[in-house]
This record gives C-alpha cells, structure tokens and sequence, in this order.
C-alpha cells in the first residue's frame, strides 16, 4: 500500500506532468470506484489542471473549483501513459479502475494521462470528484501532516497524552497522524527501538523525543529516495528501502537478529526483538483488536 513518502512521489510526478495541461477525457471503469455522483467527472473535461496536492495518503489534482480526490487504498496504483490507447476502455477487463486523458498539448504529439489500477478482487480504490476536498470524509478526518513545519516535537507530544492505545496502532490511525501506515509505523518504531505494543500515553519523555524523531528522518528519507522516481519505480522502492517490514526471518541490519512478525486477522507486523523489545519475542496472539 502507498504511504506518505510514495504518494508525496507520485504527488510530485504528477504536479510535473500535469499542471498547466488541459484534462480531455475522465472514465471511471470499474463499477465502484466512483464514491460521488456530482458533479460528474466529465465536469473536468476541457478544465486546466491547476496543481496537485497530497492529503495524507490521499492525492488531490486541481483543475480551478474542481477537484479528484484519489485514495489508492491497498491494492491501487497510479500508471502513466504516454499515449493513451485509443480503443475506449472497457469495464471487467483486467484492473483497470478510471483513465484520464490529456488533450493534445500545443506542442502537438499524444496527450498523454494515466490509469488508476487496482489488483485483487477486494475493491477499494477510490475516487471523489468534489468542489472542496473537504468533503472527502477520509480527508475532513486526517489529523495533521508529520512533515509539515507545524508539526513539532510538542505537537506530537500532545497526540500521545492520555491515549491507552498501543503506538503501533495510534502511528496508523489516520486521524491522529496523516499518511503513515503499516509499513513506515514498523520502521519507526524499529528506528526509535520501541516495542509496537508500547501504551502511547506512557511514553517517557526521553522516547517520545525519539519518536518524534524517527517519524521525521524515517518519513523525510523515504521521500528524498522515492523524489523524481517515476510511477512505476516506486513500489520496488519503497520495499527496498524497508529495514524490517515485510523481512520476517531475515537479518535486523542494525544488531544482525532475526526480525519477527506478530499476525493479526488481515494484517502484520514486523519488528526486530534485540533492538525494540528487550529481545524477548512478542506473543503472536492473532488477535486484530490489539492494535485498535
Ligand atoms: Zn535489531
């Protein structure tokens, strides 16, 4: 799934190649992943595109008042076209969710675009067209963005007081904090050797410090690596650049032990026990209500 750091890429990548543009075609294709019904996303046809902004992990592409709002979900994913198949898109054929084509630049040539794709046959790609972001309800919720310059160590002090919640789940909790995920949340807690089943609001002072940190460096690093890739690098990327998620059985690069993974009902998580748990292993209780 897309975090922070890759959505910040594809952000990019597409503020590159789309600011300035005019939109030609907008056809959602899958069934589902349209969650508005108006205005229509041909409302975006003959519209500029005025820029792209990232909301968390959603992206946001601006064309005036107008907005598509995307949510790539766990199994979406962003492909750009150069040129677009001229054959209209047919729904039930491969993954295939929305295409949307460029006009024909000035400059003459294809206008190229791109296809949201999802695998699986879990849908939940999903896509708003909407006058206000804000009306998206999966970004009137987010809690603020870990990057951003407002967000100081204090900041995230104050998200942690009083919460009984397991950090592991509080780092995902998007109205807490903005864009992070399963796989960052086990990289920074890896980073600042913390247990994920640590209760957030006991945190001492001492670790919350180093927890701020580690989100930073961890979330700023990953976006620096991911910066200028292009769509389709940024996958292999981002599991390349992971220290401990998706690695159970293979080295801890920091000490060398084997990192373990504790399995809940539709997900898991990875951690190394001599760096973040004392080296005791964690009890695999496959029990998914821990973490929320
Ligand atoms: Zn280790």
């Amino acid at each position: 799934m897309p975090e922070l750091p890759e959505v910040e890429a594809l952000r990019d990548f597409l503020a590159d190649r789309l600011t300035g543009r005019t939109v030609e075609r907008v056809t959602p294709v899958a069934v589902s992943v349209l969650k508005t019904y108006e205005p229509q996303p041909s409302a975006l046809e003959g519209r500029t595109v005025t820029g792209v902004v990232r909301h968390g992990k959603f992206l946001d592409l601006a064309a005036g008042d107008l907005h598509l709002v995307v949510h790539l979900a766990r199994a979406g994913w962003l492909r750009w076209r150069d040129s677009v198949p001229s054959a209209p898109a047919r729904p039930g054929k491969g993954p295939l969710a929305l295409r949307l084509t460029l006009a024909t630049s000035e400059q003459g040539g294809d206008g190229g675009g791109f296809d949201l794709t999802e695998a699986g046959t879990r849908k939940r790609l999903a896509v708003y067209c909407v006058r206000d972001p804000s009306e998206v309800p999966g970004v009137a919720r987010l809690g603020p963005d870990p990057l951003a310059d407002e967000f100081t160590r204090e900041v995230f002090a104050g998200l942690l007081r009083g919460e009984r919640h397991r950090i592991k789940g509080l780092l995902r909790d998007q109205s807490v904090i903005a864009g992070v995920g399963n796989a960052y949340s086990d990289e920074i807690l890896h980073a600042a050797r913390l247990s994920p089943f640590k209760i957030a609001g006991e945190l001492s002072e001492e670790e919350v410090s180093g927890l701020y940190e580690a989100l930073r460096t961890t979330l700023r690093d990953a976006v620096e690596r991911s910066r200028g890739l292009a769509a389709g690098a940024l996958k292999s990327e981002k599991k390349t650049g992971l220290r401990v998620h998706g690695r159970t059985g293979e080295p801890c690069p920091v000490c060398g032990d084997t990192v373990r993974e504790v399995s809940f009902s539709d997900s898991s998580l990875q951690y190394c026990p001599t760096c973040q748990t004392g080296g005791k292993p964690l009890a695999d209780r496959r029990m998914s209500r821990l973490l929320k």
